[in-house]
């Protein structure tokens, strides 16, 4: 059985810039600017206010909404300020800034299981939900929601996903290599969370040794398989990984739920561990900085909170003339015009091109090659989406599935005419869920 999917591209894949970085401990700054928002789901409020003193690990923005996920501290020290500041998403956020005391003092209270098998699943989604997990693999979907499926979707597989496609990233990679034990005990816990009796960890095969690792590790595991999946952009995405790795089909519009199967994210999978374990919240987490634009390509730990402006002079500052700095992987991730955002939950990579990468090729018209459909994992029809958006026909958008589209950017990489075809779709959906909030 071939371990892929249908559709997809293989842009080079730059991870020989971080890849034998090992994961290093970036110290936290001075200040750190902790948002409100970094999940899916309702914005916390703060529960703390200005001049107030925090502990590393303390609670400091919450919401009583089910979708939602707390937010603590990274250090000790002083609220300095609550405000809005600028945030990943190209708006500004309300933001807990904190300067830190450089003490480390951990907040009373934070206290582990030594056996979690012995609590409930609900109690441990309980402990989940407080230590503010959410997906790491950039969704930042609350965990202890993608844990609590209805009872009419019973989860027989959980699949944990080190595919890491994205081109340059290397933060989860190196996690398998150097923790791969965490991963593990993350997955025995999410299997018995969800009562699933089969766990996979599914890796693209260009990490060969990472397999290998992992096969050694659960090697007298019966419920536990070792995937490897074919190399190839977007493999990681969750229903096409899911497509590799058992043939299911989630259908439109439907969660990999409705094919009884959860996808959590190798890094999630850790912090779930170490979370369940030692009762630590989500306050640092694994990033890539790399790119042709930076002096030194590392994987770090990072404090979240800490701006990309310390980030990069950590790594040693810019290499030649800047051109570009994105959060997250290059096909899916989001320019940056602002240095101090800072690092959030979903900040898998921090990338930076210099000037002479970034030139923008002309747009030209379609030649109705049908590469766009040929490589879309989702089986649409990109160059007519971007008919539609062009000419102004966002009435057929919807019939033309445009909701379906998972933005990866396939169809505009590949495009020999330069079209923009993800700007176009993004247009289309926005403006049908305008309609629909209407
Ligand atoms: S790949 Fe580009 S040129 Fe080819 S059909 Fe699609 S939009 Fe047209
Ligand atoms: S139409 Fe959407 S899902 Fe299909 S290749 Fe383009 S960006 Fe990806």
């Amino acid at each position: 059985m071939s371990l892929t999917f249908p559709g997809g591209v293989h842009p080079p894949d730059k991870k020989g810039l971080a890849r034998n970085a090992q994961i290093e401990k970036m110290p936290a700054p001075e200040e750190l600017i902790i948002p409100m928002s970094q999940h899916i789901g309702a914005l916390c409020s703060p529960t703390v206010k200005k001049g107030d003193k925090v502990f590393m690990g303390q609670l400091i923005g919450d919401s009583e909404a089910y979708v939602s996920a707390p937010i603590h501290s990274s250090v000790s020290g002083e609220v300095k300020i609550i405000e809005p500041r600028p945030h990943l998403l190209g708006k500004k956020i309300l933001s807990v800034v904190i300067k830190n005391d450089g003490e480390f003092k951990k907040v009373d209270g934070l206290e582990g299981c030594s056996d979690c098998f012995s609590l409930s699943p609900d109690e441990l989604k309980k402990k989940i939900r407080a230590a503010g997990i959410v997906g790491l693999g950039g969704a930042t979907f609350p965990t202890h929601v993608k844990l609590s499926p209805p009872k009419e979707f019973p989860i027989d597989t959980v699949i944990i996903n080190g595919a890491e496609c994205e081109p340059y990233l290397t933060a989860d990679y190196r996690l398998m290599v150097e923790d791969p034990v965490s991963i593990v005990n993350g997955l025995k816990l999410l299997m018995y969370i969800l009562d699933a009796k089969k766990g996979i960890i599914a890796i693209e095969d260009n990490k060969r040794d990472s397999i290998l690792i992992f096969e050694d590790l659960v090697a007298r595991e019966n419920s536990i398989e070792i995937l490897g999946v074919k190399t190839k952009y977007p493999q990681g995405a969750e229903k096409q990984l899911i497509y590799s790795c058992t043939k299911r089909i989630v259908p439109a519009g439907s969660l990999p739920m409705a094919v009884g199967i959860v996808v959590h994210n190798a890094g999630t999978a850790s912090k779930i561990h170490y979370s369940l374990k030692f009762g630590l919240p989500l306050i640092s987490r694994v990033v890539t900085v790399s790119g042709e634009g930076i002096q030194h390509s590392k994987n770090l730990e990072i404090s979240i909170g800490t701006t990309f402006k310390d980030v990069i002079r950590f790594c040693g500052g810019f290499k030649g003339t800047p051109g570009k700095v994105i959060a997250g992987g290059p096909m899916m991730g989001f320019a940056q015009s602002s240095l101090e955002v800072p690092v959030i939950k979903g900040t898998s990579g921090i990338l930076i091109f210099p000037e002479d990468f970034t030139h923008i090729p002309v747009e030209d018209v379609c030649i109705r090659c049908g590469k766009c459909v040929d490589v879309c994992p989702m089986k649409l029809m990109p160059y007519k989406l971007g008919q539609l958006a062009e000419f102004g026909y966002f009435d057929e958008a919807e019939d033309w599935n445009a909701m379906d589209c998972m933005e990866c950017g396939s169809c505009s990489y590949i495009c020999p005419s330069n079209r923009r075809l993800i700007h176009y779709i993004k247009l289309l959906k926005a403006d049908i869920l305008s309609k629909k909030k209407k």
